[in-house]
């Protein structure tokens, strides 16, 4: 059994109370220092038992202590993106009934949970310490993704999973002295990469809280002597279109680690030409299996025998395996895994957990997840191909197109089709009267993140059914097309 990443953070904090954790714009945090805020927090949290703790704050050191503290107390957390409209929180908040909310008072207010316990992190009493030393909760976190229905998806992670992926991260190298990027929103999964590899090996982790930062991240990187970066690829698009990917900004980096989409031979080009020396790896996974399962390690030398349309995810990380399902041989279908990393289901939602969380086969009784993404081999190299469903990325963000498409039936046009156009989204909904494509972008505004707001909202008296009575997705495609750019077929 792997430690527990609670019991990691307290020992690297033992043994190096001076050292660094954490450095952010405002402050900065020795490791015992946090260790007696997360203490100090866990004693609050331990007042209510096995406590569902929801953490309403953006990426600070008070977010962190209270993942840690909700371990300790015996409970589990659930990030929001504070970036979100307040609408979407509310409904986060209204699935998950938390016994305990720590945030800003405001906020709270905002968000109004009934019945549960208010924590204003700024007035904690730090002489109180909790030992930690009773039972801890089976889950260690709940994320909520993006819901096809509209209601967002809770992925149950259970505390054996996180030790399971923090172990793999520990034969990374990283430790004392290493200085990790924290680019990834608290509520995405691939923030567990910075939070959990930096505190469970006493590096200092290095958040990237403030917008110009995110908006040049290879300046923060050249700032801080960044040593390890993990982000999706797009990050890496937005430093290449600003010019950034130089020398002279990357120059510390030692461990590049990508995620959550197809990471393309263009970013690897621009990287090793700046870098040639640093450690790239490619790694893939859904929430529902622990951030990822698989890992590449590329080089200046050799990358490009790795590249197809996009570049190879690696091999399933030890313990962990893929199974290719469905396809027309063993060597291409979709992406089912199996392991110790797999999340226990979704949050009270039965059913959608029974469809994707089902027997690999009938040969093989073994519980996969069914991931919905369509692979094949090349050699040994495991390629990514497409979504089998209507789960796409946006600028590295995990979007459902339906729930899109339900925050604009909410709006009042009850018929609505969404797809990925470029790097954005674009839709077409059936409007009678005359249609106002800014004043409805501006009503999404309150349902959904801003890039799951589709760049484009076309409108037609009617979308055409095809032969089973279902919106001809096809036909409405080519209809938006020819509409957003004025062309005829
Ligand atoms: P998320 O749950 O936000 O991490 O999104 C998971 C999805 O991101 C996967 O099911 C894939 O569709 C996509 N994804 C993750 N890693 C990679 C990768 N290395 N290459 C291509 N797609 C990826």
């Amino acid at each position: 059994m792997q430690p527990d990443v609670v019991d990691l953070f307290l020992a690297r904090a033992g043994e190096r109370p001076d050292a660094p954790a954490i450095v952010t714009s405002a402050a900065s945090i020795s490791y015992g220092a946090l260790e007696r805020r997360v203490r100090a927090l866990a004693v609050v949290f331990a007042q209510l038992p096995s406590p569902k703790v929801l953490i309403a704050l953006p990426q600070s050191i008070d977010a962190y202590a209270a993942m840690l503290a909700s371990g300790l107390a015996g409970g589990f957390y659930t990030p929001l993106n504070m970036a979100s409209p307040a609408e979407k929180m509310r409904r986060i908040a209204a699935q998950l009934e938390p016994d305990v909310v720590v945030g800003a008072p405001e906020l709270i207010e905002t968000l109004a949970i009934p019945g549960a316990r208010m924590i204003d992190p700024t007035a904690l009493d730090e002489t109180r310490r909790l030992e930690g030393a009773g039972a801890r909760h089976d889950l260690a976190y709940v994320l909520f993704t993006s819901g096809s229905t509209g209601e967002p998806k809770g992925v149950m992670i259970p505390r054996t999973a996180l030790a399971h992926y923090a172990d793999w991260l520990g034969t990374l190298g990283i430790g004392p002295g290493d200085r990790v990027a924290q680019h990834a929103n608290v509520a995405f999964d691939l923030s567990v990469f910075d939070i959990y590899g930096a505190l469970c090996r006493g590096a200092a982790l290095h958040p990237l809280d403030v917008e110009g930062d995110r908006l040049m991240p290879a300046r923060f990187i050249k700032r801080h002597g960044i040593t390890v970066w993990s982000s999706t690829p797009s990050a890496v698009s937005v430093m290449m279109r600003a010019r950034q990917v130089t020398q002279a900004n990357l120059a510390s980096i030692r461990l590049f680690n990508f995620c959550g989409e197809p990471l393309l031979k263009e970013h690897l080009d621009a990287l090793f030409a700046a870098v040639p020396g640093a450690a790239v790896q490619n790694t893939y996974g859904p929430t529902e299996a622990t951030v990822s399962m698989t890992k590449l390690g590329l080089e200046a030398q050799s990358y490009a025998d790795h590249c197809a349309t996009s570049v190879a995810l690696g091999d399933a990380i030890d313990g962990m395996e893929i199974v290719l399902a469905g396809g027309p041989s063993a060597d291409e279908g979709e992406i089912v895994i199996v392991g110790p990393q797999l999340a226990r289901g979704y949050w009270r939602d039965p059913q959608k957990t029974a469809k994707s969380f089902r027997a690999v086969s009938a040969q093989d009784p073994r519980i996969g997840y069914f991931t919905g993404d369509w692979a094949w081999r090349r050699g040994g190299d495991l390629f990514f191909r497409e979504r089998v469903d209507f789960q796409v990325k946006v600028r590295g963000h995990r979007v459902e197109l339906d729930e899109v498409a339900a925050a604009i039936r909410e709006c009042g046009y009850p018929v609505a089709c969404v797809f990925k156009r470029g790097e954005a989204l674009a839709a077409i909904v059936e409007a009678q009267d005359a249609f106002d494509e800014a004043a409805l972008r501006a009503r999404l505004q309150a349902k959904l993140e801003l890039h799951a707001i589709p760049e484009r909202i076309v409108a037609v008296a009617e979308l055409a059914l095809n032969e089973n009575g279902k919106l001809d997705r096809g036909r409405a495609a080519a209809l938006m097309e020819e509409r957003i750019t004025g062309r005829n077929g």
